[in-house]
């Protein structure tokens, strides 16, 4: 599929029309064929400003919210980034145009395994994923310059907070596990603790502790 897929780049013109202006956020989106993360009988929304299902009960979120996630995070191409939900891997590969590394958690192994082979096929080798409880984040790999949680929590997960570098970057959502009254928020930590900026709502599916039985 080459990038300039009539599909995505009118998804890329939408983005821009709804406030994306970060180029390099437009422009590692173009480079991922959304449609790869994607199952078979929404094949043809892959490029739709819509949320699709993903297997386990998870969905992809919508790529405005991807797009305005990305920008948020300011991600600079040195940086060693965690990514917290790894689903269909989207997110991830996006992001992984980015950055110099980027490590991602899931808690479902049948996402991680769809995801590893979407991540070996598109030859993103700056990725390592691995099966986990996120909110604990990924200690023996951190500090981490940016992190980026795709599930949502009542509160930030402390060791989210401890695991970032000083300085450094979160982007978050945050509210009712029930889907109702979320809001992304931007965390900065700082000399003394953190700042926090609410900038868009939306509807996550929950940030859930531990792993599933299987
Ligand atoms: N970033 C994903 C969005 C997936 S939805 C994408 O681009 O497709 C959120 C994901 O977070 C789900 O796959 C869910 O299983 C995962 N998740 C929820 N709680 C988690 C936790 N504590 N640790 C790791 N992953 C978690």
């Amino acid at each position: 599929m080459s990038p300039s897929e009539p599909r995505i780049i009118r998804l890329l013109m939408e983005l821009r029309r709804m406030g994306v202006a970060d180029t390099r956020t437009l422009s590692a989106i173009e480079r991922i064929p959304r449609e790869l993360f994607i199952a078979g009988p929404f094949l043809d929304q892959a490029y739709e400003n819509t949320a699709l299902p993903i297997d386990c009960g998870q969905t992809v979120s919508q790529p405005l919210v991807v797009a305005l996630m990305t920008q948020a995070l300011d991600v600079g191409e040195r940086m060693k980034v965690l990514e917290v939900g790894t689903g269909s891997g989207y997110q991830a590969a996006v992001l992984a145009q980015l950055c110099r590394r980027l490590y991602t958690v899931e808690r479902h192994k049948p996402l991680l395994a769809q995801a590893e082979a979407r991540f070996k096929q598109l030859r993103l080798h700056n990725i390592t994923a691995r099966m986990g409880d996120g909110s604990r984040g990924w200690p023996e790999q951190a500090p981490f310059d940016r992190i980026m949680v795709t599930a949502a929590a009542p509160d930030i997960p402390p060791a989210l907070v401890d695991q970032l570098k000083p300085d450094g970057i979160m982007v978050l959502p945050l509210g009712d596990v029930g889907g109702q009254d979320q809001e992304l928020v931007r965390v900065t930590k700082t000399a003394d603790g953190i700042d926090i900026h609410p900038f868009l709502p939306v509807r996550f599916v929950p940030l859930v502790e531990g792993l599933p039985e299987e």
